[in-house]
């Protein structure tokens, strides 16, 4: 498995608080229209001449969905915005998150933090991509990966993520989520379940942002009138910052994630804030602007 790199690319500054990119696993192809139902085929037509090579392959009509966490120093705190698939987790019939051993906490080394450093992880919702470092295998047990963090995440999420544990129905890599990347945060005390919005401090705040999970939360980052917002999976690809109303397969409740969408879109564009998904290629963040279709993407993220 290929260790990407940790380039300028992977840094951002906002006022007082820094934050960088930690990447994962190599990206991963997605079906498009598999993935989006409703997506229109003369809509990534007309975008793939930009899409390509960094968020489509055109040949195999896939996105291409990359995995990293975000890192955020600020002046009080260290923390880390969801962990990825994590390493030799059980997710039969799962490939992007299936027995990986990839160089994730090296990486974080990398950028100048162990992992007994981090103060916060923040879960914006729980899928297997998003809370696979939560834990890591030691001596055959699952313990938490950071042992001085308190772990963040939506009451909602949890429960129903305890729920799903209990479904016969449900695959056995969805079943098992709980048991090894969240029950033994929580057994540890480590745990915080949130409901509503909670200040981590003047900085850093989540809020609730529902619709792609009922318990999604998003993170809005701001130091001296510079921001971002992280925003988990509210978009999967580039191209849903102008299609905003396509929802993907994967959402629970597609109309309200519509909405909240539209929420962080026009939080992004009001206040010249970053977005930050977890699934975008190079450059991996975008401003937003709005325009007369509702939103455009704003590449332009150097300075
Ligand atoms: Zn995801």
């Amino acid at each position: 498995m290929g260790q990407e790199s940790i380039d300028t690319m992977d840094q951002h500054r906002f006022g007082e608080v820094s934050v960088a990119r930690i990447p994962e696993r190599e990206p991963m192809r997605e079906p498009m229209f598999k993935f989006f139902p409703e997506m229109p085929e003369e809509v990534v037509a007309a975008n793939e001449h930009w899409l390509a090579p960094l968020h489509y392959h055109p040949e195999s009509r896939s996105m291409l969905l990359h995995f990293h966490s975000w890192l955020v120093r600020t002046r009080h705190h260290t923390i880390l915005v969801d962990t990825c698939n994590g390493n030799h987790k059980p997710r039969p019939g799962l490939a992007m998150s299936d027995a990986l051993n990839s160089p994730f906490l090296e990486n974080l080394r990398h950028a100048g933090v162990a992992p007994e450093d981090i103060d916060f992880v923040m879960c914006t919702h729980l899928h297997p991509d998003h809370v696979g470092w939560n834990t890591r295998l030691h001596d055959g047990r699952w313990v938490p990966t950071f042992p001085n963090a308190k772990y963040l995440m939506s009451r909602i999420e949890h429960d129903a993520c305890a729920r799903l544990a209990e479904d016969g129905a449900k695959p056995q890599w969805a079943r098992n989520i709980y048991q090894d990347s969240v029950l033994p945060v929580v057994e540890a005390g480590l745990a915080r379940l949130l409901e509503g919005s909670h200040a981590v401090d003047d900085n850093f705040t989540i809020h609730p942002a529902p619709g792609h999970t009922m318990g999604t939360c998003r993170a809005d980052l701001e130091s001296n009138g510079d921001g971002a917002i992280f925003c988990g999976d509210i978009l999967h690809t580039p191209l849903q910052v102008e299609h905003w109303q396509i929802a993907s397969r994967t959402c629970e409740d597609k109309p309200l994630s519509v909405k909240s969408r539209h929420a962080l879109l026009a939080a992004c564009a009001e206040r010249q804030a970053l977005l930050l998904p977890m699934h975008f290629g190079p450059p991996y963040a975008s401003y937003v602007k709005s325009s007369s279709t509702g939103f455009a993407l704003d590449w332009n993220i150097a300075g």
